[in-house]
């Protein structure tokens, strides 16, 4: 099902259905999204890269990475900056990146700036999934982890000039241009792409948009080869479903996916359940470190015993309006302004756990010898 263009009613339903998407994700113990998700393009073969112009370059355009900050935090410099490393860490979710908005999952280059810009401004960093899911957040005492994903992998999410650069109206070119106005505000986001990756038939221009992607610290990973809805399939489908995309992604430059997100949200029905996680076909191993969802809240910190790799949430980015009022970005991030004791805030020392002393209990027990307890 897909929203027909500019139908407000369109919107207002697919806006509907993706809560109850959502409220269903919340229900504890149940079969997690039972309905599909109604914003998404459900057949990315579809897709047309009528603004991607692929160049063979691919030449950096990213700064140098900054010195390493390896200062060991203490008990004093954890207090100070109030560090909270079991806090919330918002994962924000992201479709089409699209100059007019057709689906209410659609946001416009001006509207992905605006919410990237708050971030910046209001002290988060971004990482990727797979250095959310190992626990490897290396960002400045003070700030926040924030993680931004893309799913689909459309043409308004990455795209080379014909001089190799990244085209400035992508999701990529937006958050490179946000982060040489704040430096600090790390240029790194998650792509989990299909079969055409940002709609991309072409070998090369598949490699060479990947390749930059991969070489410049953003992440390339699984959301299976043809989008396929996993509740309806058996085992050895969700296992080929995923491992030809793993194949795709190897081909074009890709190291093995450490994360994976689920299309639509939906988990295989349980008796198939591992499947999403790890399994194999005609081969070919996978085996994923974190799996997403498609809602609806803060992220647990993955040093947390409510962290759980296998159904990871995740925040749709959108405003306000309608049933969107509690479910996605701008309400969470003015939840998590509101609630400082709540988020994550690092210690600026990717080797210790800092934590308020009143936390103590709540740490996974393979952390336990890292922490720092104020
Ligand atoms: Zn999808």
């Amino acid at each position: 099902m897909r929203t027909s263009a500019g139908s407000k009613r369109g919107v207002a339903i697919a806006n509907v259905a993706l809560m109850i998407v959502a409220s269903l994700l919340l229900l504890p113990g149940g079969d997690a999204a039972r309905a599909p998700d109604p914003g998404h393009d459900h057949d990315p073969g579809r897709a047309r890269p009528a603004d991607a112009r692929a160049g063979s370059g691919g030449a950096a355009t990213r700064p140098p990475d900054e010195p390493p900050r390896r200062v060991a935090a203490t008990v004093e410099s954890a207090r100070k900056v109030r560090a909270n490393e079991l806090g919330l860490v918002p994962v924000l979710m992201y479709h089409r990146i699209v100059a007019k908005r057709t689906s209410s999952l659609d946001r416009t280059p001006a509207q992905l700036r605006k919410e990237l810009e708050r971030l910046a401004r209001k002290g988060y960093v971004p990482i990727t999934a797979a250095e959310y899911v190992t626990g490897r957040i290396d960002i400045p005492a003070g700030t926040h982890p924030v993680v931004l994903t893309f799913d689909d992998g459309t043409p308004g999410h990455f795209a080379l000039t014909p001089a190799g650069e990244p085209h400035p109206d992508t999701a990529v070119g937006v958050l490179l241009d946000v982060a040489r106005r704040y430096p600090g505000f790390r240029p790194v986001a998650t792509f989990w792409v299909n079969r055409d990756p940002f709609g991309l038939k072409d070998p090369d221009a598949q490699a060479a948009a990947v390749g930059w992607l991969v070489r410049n610290g953003f992440e390339v990973a699984n959301h299976t080869y043809r989008h396929a809805d996993l509740r309806r399939l058996p085992r050895s489908k969700i296992a080929k479903e995923i491992v030809l995309q793993e194949r795709l992604l190897r081909r074009l430059g890709a190291p093995p996916s450490v994360t994976f997100a689920l299309p639509y949200g939906n988990l295989p029905v349980k008796k198939n359940r591992s499947a999403a996680y790890r399994g194999s076909w005609g081969g070919t191993r996978y085996d994923f470190s974190g799996v997403f969802l498609a809602g609806a809240e803060p992220a647990p910190s993955p040093h947390s015993t409510d962290f759980r790799p296998r159904q990871i949430p995740r925040i749709q980015a959108n405003g306000k309006g309608g049933e969107c009022r509690r479910w996605c970005s701008a309400y969470w991030l003015e939840w998590l302004d509101r609630h400082p004791s709540k988020r994550y805030t690092s210690d600026g020392d990717p080797d210790h756990i800092s934590i308020p002393k009143r936390l103590q209990g709540n740490i996974a027990p393979k952390r336990a010898k890292r922490i720092l307890a104020y």
